[in-house]
């Protein structure tokens, strides 16, 4: 296929690479001027996108998301696929997925999780939102650079879907670490509490998988110092992104409205650019009724 890919940062670059290597021409496109090996500059989105089997976006942001389809909308090629693969708000991917169903186009939104590891490994999964026939035509793609695509239904379902899941691991995060610390003040042992929890009714991916304690369970962010993993900036933005679709929705959010003011305040407070599960020595320094 010839792919057009605009946003090479973080996790773009190694998912431009990857199509690379599996026999793919790519033309990338990125403010910044990257570049990566094997992928053709273009000198604006415009051209990225222009002639394309498929394209790629990975960007920061919804209100990008919006300006770059603007541009690449109409070079788009008739009955291309255009995969978003940013995380953004719901609105925004609906928004650019209109654009462009009315230009003949075959959107698809589809959010990641996997992190940069991932992106490099191609083990990402992806999370989409489109036609049957956008899904289709983009599900060889994903294969390449992913290990696992649900199809969620229609535009605007991947965002949804992956907002929704990361709603729940921010609140399930915080009650962990809110458990691990009381637990240390109650002189429970975090060993025993990891032996016992990790395998009755409290269990999840945040207790078992990613252990926010030092020490105990499978390796973790938290045996590196917090060093990320999934930085809690990254956590704090697709909290506010669930709360924007939770006001739009009018959905009542309790638990998803506490973890976003918390990792608020864990943010502007030290927190940044450390994994969304160094709350946990936050925690233990609080006291009852200074708890945020
Ligand atoms: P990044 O900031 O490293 O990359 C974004 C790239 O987009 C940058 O290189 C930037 O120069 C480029 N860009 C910005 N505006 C542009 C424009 N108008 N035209 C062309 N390029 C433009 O971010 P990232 O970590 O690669 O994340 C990308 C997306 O993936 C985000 O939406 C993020 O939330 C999501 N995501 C990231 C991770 C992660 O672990 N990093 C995990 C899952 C999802």
């Amino acid at each position: 296929m010839k792919i057009g890919f605009i946003g090479l940062g973080n996790m773009g670059a190694p998912m431009a690479a990857n199509l690379v290597a599996a026999g793919h021409e790519v033309t990338g496109f990125d403010v910044a001027g990257v570049t990566v090996e094997g992928v053709e500059q273009a000198s604006d989105a415009a051209q990225a996108a222009a002639g394309r089997d498929a394209v790629i976006t990975m960007l920061p942001n919804g209100d990008i998301l919006r300006d770059v389809y603007s541009e690449i909308v109409p070079a788009g090629q008739e009955g291309a696929v255009f995969i978003d693969c940013s995380t953004v708000d719901v609105d925004s991917a609906r928004a650019a997925a209109s654009l462009a169903e009315d230009a003949g186009l075959l959107p698809v939104d589809a959010p990641v999780s996997g992190g940069i590891g991932g992106a490099s490994a191609g083990t990402l999964t992806f999370m989409a939102g489109g036609s049957d026939a956008a899904f289709a035509k983009a599900a060889p793609l994903f294969e390449i650079m992913g290990q696992k695509a649900v199809h969620c239904g229609a535009p605007g379902n991947g965002q949804a879907a992956k907002i929704c899941n990361n709603m729940i691991l921010g609140v399930t995060m915080v009650a962990t670490c809110e458990a691990f610390a009381l637990a240390d003040k109650l002189g429970l042992d975090r060993q025993a509490m990891f032996d016992v929890v990790s395998t009755s009714s409290g269990y999840s991916w945040s207790m078992n998988a990613y252990c926010p304690a030092p020490g105990i369970g499978p390796q973790s962010p938290a045996d590196n110092d917090y060093v990320p993993g999934f930085a809690a900036d990254l956590m704090l933005k697709d909290l506010r992104l669930s709360q924007q679709a939770a006001d739009s929705a009018d959905a009542a959010t309790p638990m998803g409205t506490r973890a976003t003011a918390y990792y608020e305040a864990f943010v502007s407070d030290g927190g940044t650019g450390k994994d969304f599960s160094a709350v946990l020595p936050r925690l233990v320094a609080k006291h009852r009724d200074d708890a945020d």
